[in-house]
């Protein structure tokens, strides 16, 4: 489970303390999102903290994985 940013990104940084496990990094063009390391903040909010403080609301959450990879 995780989140990933889209490039609508403006790198305003207001993302990034909020995480609980720092998993916002700043990447080539714009913020990106570890998901080895993003909880969705299950554990430490009810709701992801990224998406919440996102002016653009440009951070979403990744599809689940929905059974076996199809061959
Ligand atoms: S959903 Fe939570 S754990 Fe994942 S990147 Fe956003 S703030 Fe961090
Ligand atoms: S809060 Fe939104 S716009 Fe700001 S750096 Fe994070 S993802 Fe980008």
């Amino acid at each position: 489970m995780s989140v990933w940013i889209e490039a609508l990104c403006i790198n305003c940084d207001m993302c990034v303390p909020e995480c609980p496990n720092t998993a916002i990094f700043r990447g080539e063009h714009h913020y990106q999102v570890n998901a080895d390391l993003c909880t969705e903040c299950i554990g430490f909010y009810d709701k992801p903290a990224c998406i919440e403080v996102c002016p653009l609301d440009c951070i979403q959450y990744l599809p689940a994985k929905s059974g076996p990879a199809a061959i």
